[in-house]
């Protein structure tokens, strides 16, 4: 798929990928060879017949394409985006064995794009069936099971803690990688359907899970408040002014419209040295960014070397293109402050992979001496997040696991209080988007099974 040109588009916010013409998708669907036993069809978490959109794109039907991704998942033209293919659909292509997969995810986008931009047909918007669901967390996760929800004639209200509706989808993930106009428009699509957005509602803070069942009548509650709350390195400095989470860096960045900078002027120090800490997609999205904001150097800083590094393949080697170094193997010690108390430099350590931990994966060890310090005026801490305790702790009876998240009912994705669902990153920790949505739209069956029996 053709891309902006790596000097260029480490300049600006716009989409790095540029999409597939007509000729080209219908060129790559033609490299499917039509699996009888549909190994890409198991690799994916919604279980998409992914032969069969293809076979449509091949005969230049697109919305027939269109048609068979929609019953399986409710945000195609995300997905096709953001979904770690590799390790998915097209990590089980039979094509990959000899050759490249066919680009499953890259079909995706195009036929999405394809149908956003070509049919604008009126949503249908069902009688009322008498039931009233609340879901809290407008995230993949919460925006599933409320469509799913809405079709079905439910009168669905979304309670989302932040001003604006999308989850990571718009607070974390960066405007290049996904424009937020393609997210907004999915939840206007859902507003169109009836389902009512209240925003900047932290339930546990203004309502409770109980008042919203017994005072406000919802018969069912979906909780999708995702794992926002980051975690640190408890690393001597880490408090130091210029010493930011990717949360908060993110945030500022495209919530407080940073990258539209000087349409909005959000005072967000673009940094010179720029340091992140950490090697999944949250980190590659804060190192590309800073890039983008002016900083002169953006530099990863990965314990484990590139095999191990959790972001999708293709954000490695977008931000590496774009000019971001990866330090790999080396650890950081502390943070060093300047003669004026801001950050100076970070001093690191270098690394060795002993044997595997308890996660699969070989443990860094020190190499002992091998110390040195590193330049940097901004750094950002991106190595994982955990639930955030407000709703939880606010809600008696909610059953959680050791590691602070909900425990469901794996069939069902009941939580221990009934008729009080769960699903997402607040169930699992922090994993995918389509893991997420999964989850809603399970949750969203039983809710109406449940209710309409
Ligand atoms: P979220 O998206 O976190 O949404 C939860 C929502 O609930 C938020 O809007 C939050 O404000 C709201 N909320 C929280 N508490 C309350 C409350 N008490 N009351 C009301 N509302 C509340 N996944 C991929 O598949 N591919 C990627 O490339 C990828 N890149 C990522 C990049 C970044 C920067 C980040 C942070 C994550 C990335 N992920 C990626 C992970 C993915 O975005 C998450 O797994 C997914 O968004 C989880 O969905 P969710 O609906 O469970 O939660
Ligand atoms: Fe087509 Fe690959 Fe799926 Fe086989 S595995 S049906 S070649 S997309």
């Amino acid at each position: 798929m053709p891309t902006q040109d790596p000097n260029v588009r480490n300049k600006n916010f716009e989409e790095v990928a540029l999409g597939y013409t007509e000729e080209m998708a219908v060129n790559e669907a033609k490299r499917c060879i039509h699996c009888k036993n549909k190994p890409c069809q198991t690799g994916c978490p919604v279980g998409i017949d992914i032969p069969e959109f293809i076979g449509h794109v091949a005969e230049g039907d697109f919305e027939a394409a269109y048609q068979v991704i929609a019953r399986s998942s409710s945000l195609p033209a995300v997905c096709g985006r953001v979904c770690p293919q590799e390790s998915q659909c097209e990590g089980k292509c039979t094509r990959g064995i000899k050759n490249e997969p066919v680009g499953i995810g890259r079909l995706e986008r195009f036929v999405a794009d394809w149908h956003r931009e070509n049919v604008h047909t009126a949503p249908i918007v069902p009688a009322w069936n008498g039931h009233k669901v609340a879901i809290i967390g407008a995230g993949p996760a919460g925006l599933t099971a409320a469509g799913d929800l809405a079709k079905l004639g439910y009168k669905v209200t979304v309670y989302e803690a932040l001003h604006v509706a999308g989850g990571v989808l718009m607070y974390g993930i960066p405007e290049f990688r996904l424009p937020k106009a393609i997210v907004q428009q999915e939840i206007d699509g859902l507003k169109k359907m009836g389902v009512d957005f209240e925003c900047n509602m932290v339930i546990g803070k203004v309502l409770t899970i109980d008042e919203l069942m017994d005072e406000y009548g919802y018969e069912a509650v979906f909780v999708g408040s995702g794992a926002g709350l980051p975690r640190f390195m408890g690393i001597p400095g880490e408090s130091l002014n210029g010493v930011y989470s990717a949360n908060e860096y993110l945030t500022r960045v495209n919530l407080g419209r940073a990258y539209d900078f000087p349409n909005f002027d959000t005072p967000t120090y673009p940094g010179k040295h720029v340091t992140v800490f950490g090697a999944g997609n949250v980190a590659m999205d804060a190192a590309r960014t800073a890039l983008r904001l002016g900083a002169e150097s953006s530099t990863i800083i990965y314990r484990r070397s590139r095999a191990e590094m959790p972001a999708r393949h293709e954000e490695i080697e977008h931000a590496e293109e774009e000019g971001v170094k990866l330090f790999e193997l080396v650890g950081p010690l502390h943070f060093n402050a300047s003669e004026s108390g801001v950050l100076k430099s970070v001093t690191l350590q270098r690394m060795a992979l002993g044997e595997p931990d308890a996660s699969g994966r070989r443990r860094p060890m020190p190499i002992e001496g091998e110390v040195f310090e590193h330049e940097t005026d901004l750094a950002v801490v991106a190595v994982g997040t955990r639930s955030n305790p407000i709703l939880l702790e606010a809600t008696p009876g909610l059953e959680l696991n050791k590691r602070g998240y909900i425990v469901v009912n794996e069939e069902t994705g009941e939580t221990s209080i009934p008729n009080v669902f769960a699903g997402g990153d607040i169930v699992t920790g922090a994993a995918t988007v389509i893991l997420a949505m999964g989850a809603g739209r399970k949750a969203a069956q039983e809710i109406a099974k449940r209710l309409l029996g």
